[in-house]
C-alpha cells in the first residue's frame, strides 16, 4: 500500500488515509451501504458518516434509497439501507481490450455503469504502433459519447492476449503477440493517450470481470480459466490479481498433462494447451473430416450432437481437470470459473472437468468449491480492463479525486 501524503500533520494524515480507504472501497464496490463502507473499511460508522458526507458535498458521491439486496452487509428487517456511490463528476475509467482478432473499447463512471462502448475486428499480426492508433480514435470516440472529458479519467486499464512482464511492461512471448514484442505497452500506450495506463493479460482481466460484474460476485478466492485458442488462469485471493513475482502467475495451459505428449508452441512436450485449446480441438475435427473445422463450427457441432465434437470436448474437460485438480490442491479456491470462447460448450465439458477434478484433488481443497460457466463471454476481457482501474486502486493512484475531496 502507498503511503498517504502529508499536509500538516498526523491528524491530517489520518483523515486522509480514512478517505483514501472509503473512496478506494466504493471504486472496488461501485454501490455500497455505509454498513458496508464500515466493514470493508474497519471505520467507524460515525467516521463513515462524515466522510460521505464530505464526498457528497464536494459532488464526488451521490446517495440513493436502496433495494434490501444492494446489501451484502447485516439483514435490515426494516428500511432498505441509503446506497452511496461515487459520481462520474469523480472520475471515469477506460478500458481497452486488444484480442487475437479485435479491438474493443468503453468507458465507465465508477460506480461501475458503462456508458459508451465500442469494437473493431482488428488482425492478430497487427502491429503494436497500429493497435495503438485505433485504439486512441476509439478512446477518444467513447469519451465524445459519454460525454466525459478527457481530464476526468483517472485510469486506462489495457489487456493483451499475452504473458506481460510486470516491472518491464513487456510482452514475453514473441509466439502468441509477434507485433507487440519488445514494446512497453503500457508506457507507449500511455504516451498517446496522456493518461495512466496499466496492462495486464487477458486471463487476469477476466477474472477481475467475473470478480465484479459475473460469476464471481461477492467471493474473494477465486481461480478462472480462460480456454480458447490458448489456456490461461487468472487467480484471485483476497478479492486482488496474484500475479507472482513477475506477472506471469496463472501459465496453467502450459502445465504438464500428458508426458511425451505433442510438442507446445512454448517448446515443450504434452502441456494442457496441446490436449484442450479450440486450436487442438478444431484441429483433431479438422483432421477427422477432411475439412477446416473453425472453433464456432466446432461449437455448432457440439450444440448439434456431433459425437466427435463432444467426444473431444469432453477429452478437453478432463485434461483440464487434472490441471485444476493440481490448482485446487495448492490455492484451494472457494470458486473454478471457466471462461473464454470454449466455455459457451457448458456442460458438456464442465461435467467431465467436475469429475475428474472430485477425482483427483484432496477432498478438503475441493469439498466446498463450486465450478461454473463464466457468465461475461466475449466482453470479459473488456469488463476486466474497467475492473483493473476500479479494484486495483494502487496501481492508480486517484490523485484528483482525493486532492478534491481533501
Ligand atoms: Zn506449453
Amino acid at each position: 500500500m502507498r503511503a498517504v501524503r502529508t499536509r500538516s500533520g498526523s491528524l491530517t494524515s489520518l483523515r486522509e488515509g480514512n478517505r483514501k480507504r472509503v473512496i478506494d472501497a466504493l471504486r472496488a464496490r461501485g454501490v455500497a451501504s455505509r454498513a458496508d463502507l464500515a466493514r470493508i473499511t474497519g471505520l467507524s460508522r460515525s467516521t463513515i458518516s462524515t466522510i460521505v458526507g464530505d464526498l457528497v458535498e464536494a459532488g464526488l458521491a451521490g446517495e440513493r434509497d436502496g433495494q434490501a439486496s444492494d446489501s451484502d452487509g447485516e439483514v435490515h428487517a426494516g428500511r432498505p439501507p441509503v446506497m452511496v456511490s461515487l459520481n462520474s463528476s469523480a472520475g471515469v475509467a477506460l478500458g481497452v481490450d486488444f484480442g487475437h482478432r479485435h479491438l474493443r473499447v468503453a468507458v465507465s463512471d465508477l460506480s461501475h455503469s458503462v456508458l459508451a462502448e465500442t469494437w473493431r475486428e482488428l488482425d492478430v499480426d497487427h502491429s503494436a504502433s497500429h493497435g495503438l492508433d485505433a485504439a486512441a480514435d476509439f478512446v477518444a470516440q467513447v469519451l465524445e459519447e459519454a460525454g466525459a472529458d478527457r481530464g476526468r479519467v483517472i485510469g486506462v486499464g489495457m489487456g493483451l492476449p499475452a504473458p506481460i512482464d510486470r516491472s518491464s511492461g513487456m510482452v514475453q512471448d514473441a509466439s502468441i503477440l509477434p507485433g507487440w514484442v519488445g514494446v512497453d505497452a503500457a508506457a507507449e500506450a500511455s504516451r498517446r493517450l496522456g493518461m495512466p495506463v496499466e496492462v495486464e493479460n487477458d486471463a487476469n482481466l477476466g477474472a477481475l470481470a467475473e470478480l465484479v460484474w459475473g460469476a464471481g460476485k461477492g467471493r474473494s478466492e477465486v481461480a478462472y480459466i480462460k480456454v480458447s485458442t490458448g489456456i490461461g488462469a487468472g487467480l484471485l485471493s483476497g478479492g486482488r490479481l496474484q500475479g507472482g513475482a513477475g506477472g506471469t502467475a496463472g501459465e496453467i495451459g502450459h502445465t504438464l498433462v500428458a508426458e511425451g505428449g505433442p510438442v507446445c508452441r512454448c517448446g515443450n512436450r504434452g502441456c494442457l494447451e496441446t490436449l484442450a485449446s479450440t486450436r487442438a480441438i478444431a484441429g483433431h475435427m479438422s483432421a477427422s473430416r477432411g475439412e477446416e473445422i473453425s472453433t464456432r463450427r466446432l461449437l455448432e457441432l457440439c450444440a448439434a450432437g456431433d459425437a466427435a465434437a463432444q467426444r473431444l470436448i469432453g477429452d478437453a474437460g478432463r485434461a483440464i481437470g487434472i490441471a485444476v485438480a493440481n490448482l485446487c490442491n495448492l490455492l484451494n479456491p472457494e470458486c473454478v470459473i471457466v471462461g473464454g470462447d470454449l466455455s459457451a460448450a457448458g456442460d458438456v465439458l464442465l461435467e467431465p472437468l467436475r469429475t475428474v477434478v472430485r477425482r483427483n484433488a484432496i477432498p478438503s481443497a475441493v469439498e466446498s468449491l463450486e465450478i461454473v460457466p463464466g457468465v461475461l463471454g466475449e466482453r470479459a476481457e473488456l469488463l476486466g480492463a474497467l475492473a483493473l482501474v476500479m479494484h486495483e486502486s494502487d496501481r492508480f493512484y486517484a490523485s484528483r479525486l482525493e486532492s478534491e475531496a481533501g
